[in-house]
Formats: structure tokens, C-alpha cells, sequence
């Protein structure tokens, strides 16, 4: 179970005060998929990384599981042991390109001191899982399409064992050709019952998958509700407007 309360967060510029987040509170299940839609700008990456604190709350608590913190002046020790319960997947190229896919796999199993053979086993079973094949197991990320490279980077995101997995578009730095394949890993693992949150512009795809749309704006939380509902007929009219303006 994921509770995120009143998270609150600005960013200061020359402009002044830039409120992104402003009092966001959301509740994710255990085994739910969550899609979290809104413009450009709306503070959506802001929400995910300040889940697992790659981004510092101004206010507001996050409990994720047995971990819960409270902003501002988290303790050390309790942002390592937030940041275990998640696993973060970007837009891409956020494989390390000097290791090879499998390696990619492996490497945060090991930094966690399971040993080299077991953590091989489990990055082949995971890499296996996400449709990738023994020899392309080998190959650096820079030889390898945009969608294996998304593929590989779910892949090293099972390899923590997360809690839940979070997903800032994960499909938008591909080519058109390349987003069906990574989407049906998603799928797949929405269907083994994973908690994920994924922050998407891909509306069919969170209308079919997601359990639950959330609709962000202007750092707030404008919708939520079954993923079919708010998509096929959101109640609010900005809602309306960013589905018209999306599809
Ligand atoms: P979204 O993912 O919905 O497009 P973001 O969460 O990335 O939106 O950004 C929301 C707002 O926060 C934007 O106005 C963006 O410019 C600002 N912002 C995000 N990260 C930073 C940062 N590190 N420093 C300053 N401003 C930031
Ligand atoms: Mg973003």
C-alpha cells in the first residue's frame, strides 16, 4: 500500500515561486495499476520522483508498505529504506552502457550482496520474462532498440524485488513501432498482480490497463476514478479538455 499525504513542493526561480505540487494525496493498493495523466508541466515526474525521493517534499508524508516519512527533514536512514520500496523506470537510456543488459540485471542484485550465481540466474529468469533472448542478453545497450533497452531497464527494476514499480512515460522516447512491445510487458505485469504507477500519454493503453486514472493539473489532483470511466467520461471539464487535446 502506497498513502502519500498533502505532499506539497515548489521550485524557486527567477520568476519567483513555482508551486508543482500542491497538496497531492493518493492512496495505491497493493497489486493496483494507477495511471497518472495530466498536461506537460503538471508536476506528474515531480509526483513519481518525490515517491522515492529523488526529489524532496516541501511538506506531507509518503508511506510505501512498513516505511513511512515525513517532510520536511527526512533522516537519512529512513530515505534509504523509502527508496527500497520502489523501482523507477524513465523515458529511456537509463541502462549503464558499459555493462552489458544482463549485467544491467544483475548489477543492483549483487550491490545488494546476493551472490554472483544466484543474481545471473534471476537477471536470466527476469531478462526471459521481458521477451529478451539469450544472445541479446550479452549486448551492450547502445546495440540494442529503444524498446529492448526498456525492456531490460523493467527488467533491472524486478531485479530489487520493489515493493511498486514506477513508470514516468515509459514509452514516450520511443518509435511508434517499438511502443506495442514494451507496453505489452506492462501489461503483463499489471496482470501478475505488480503495483505500478505509470505516468503515461497513452490513453487506450491506460483505459485497458491501469485499475485507476488519476488527472493532474496545475499540481493538483483534478480526477480520479476507474481508469474506463475517467477516460471514456471524465466529470470535470478540464479533464475533457486535456482527453480532447491528447487524442
Ligand atoms: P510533468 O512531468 O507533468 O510534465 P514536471 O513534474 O516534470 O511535470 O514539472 C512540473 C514543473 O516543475 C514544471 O514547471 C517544471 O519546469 C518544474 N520543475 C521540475 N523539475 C524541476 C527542477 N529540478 N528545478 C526547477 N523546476 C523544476
Ligand atoms: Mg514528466
Amino acid at each position: 500500500m502506497i498513502d502519500v499525504s498533502d505532499l506539497r513542493k515548489s521550485f524557486f526561480g527567477k520568476s519567483g515561486e513555482n508551486v508543482v505540487l500542491d497538496g497531492v494525496s493518493l492512496q495505491v493498493g497493493t497489486g493496483e495499476v494507477v495511471a497518472i495523466i495530466g498536461p506537460s508541466g503538471s508536476g506528474k515526474s515531480t509526483l513519481l520522483r518525490c515517491l522515492n525521493l529523488l526529489e524532496t517534499p516541501d511538506a506531507g508524508s509518503i508511506s510505501i508498505d512498513d516505511v513511512t516519512v515525513r517532510a520536511p527533514g527526512i533522516p537519512g536512514a529512513q530515505v534509504r529504506a523509502l527508496r527500497k520500496k520502489t523501482a523507477m523506470v524513465f523515458q529511456g537510456y537509463n541502462l549503464f552502457r558499459n555493462r552489458t543488459a544482463l549485467a544491467n540485471v544483475m548489477d543492483p542484485m549483487t550491490a545488494q550482496g546476493t551472490p554472483k550465481a544466484q543474481a545471473e540466474q534471476t537477471a536470466r529468469e527476469l531478462l526471459t520474462r521481458v521477451g529478451i533472448a539469450e544472445t541479446t542478453m550479452q549486448q551492450y545497450p547502445v546495440t540494442l532498440s529503444g524498446g529492448q533497452q526498456q525492456r531490460v531497464s523493467i527488467a533491472r527494476a524486478l531485479a530489487v524485488t520493489p515493493h511498486a514499480i514506477l513508470l514516468d512515460e515509459p514509452t514516450s522516447a520511443l518509435d511508434p513501432e517499438l511502443v506495442g512491445e514494451v507496453l505489452a510487458v506492462i501489461r503483463d505485469l499489471a496482470q501478475q498482480d505488480m503495483t505500478l504507477v505509470i505516468v503515461t500519454h497513452e490513453m487506450a493503453f491506460a483505459a485497458e490497463v491501469a485499475d485507476r486514472v488519476v488527472f493532474i493539473d496545475g499540481g493538483r489532483i483534478v480526477e480520479q476514478g476507474p481508469a474506463r470511466e475517467v477516460i471514456r467520461s471524465p466529470r470535470e471539464e478540464r479533464t475533457r479538455r486535456f482527453l480532447r487535446e491528447a487524442v
